[in-house]
């Protein structure tokens, strides 16, 4: 009897698990974009077109620094966005960049 109660028990921890773990997914996938407007992106220059970025104030920047090639940057390869730290709750553009960029290694 014993065994059975284990044995229920950590399946219940293991459907537990696998629905937190696609909720967390899907939560992810259905999370709004950042906005260029919000105080965090403009604090951060970030603008979800690489090519926008204004030249004159980064001169560092060049138009192969993306979101998708950040370290930071935790989306998936062929995904149009992805979550980044420092946008918690909300996506990132893959052609996406900010001030804050480090190449990925
Ligand atoms: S830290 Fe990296 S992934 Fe995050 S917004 Fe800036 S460039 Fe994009």
């Amino acid at each position: 009897m014993k065994n059975t109660n284990r044995r229920i028990f950590i399946m219940q921890v293991a459907a537990g698990s696998s629905v937190l773990a696609a909720s967390a997914a899907i939560a992810q996938a259905t999370a709004p974009m950042v906005n260029e407007k919000d105080p965090q992106a403009l604090a951060l220059a970030y603008v979800a077109n690489t090519t926008k970025v204004d030249a004159a104030k980064y001169p560092k920047h060049t138009s192969a620094q993306v979101c998708s090639n950040c370290q930071l940057y935790s989306g998936k390869p062929n995904e149009a966005a992805g979550p980044c730290p420092l946008f918690a709750g909300k996506q990132v553009a893959a052609n996406g960049w900010c001030n804050a960029y480090i190449k990925k290694a």
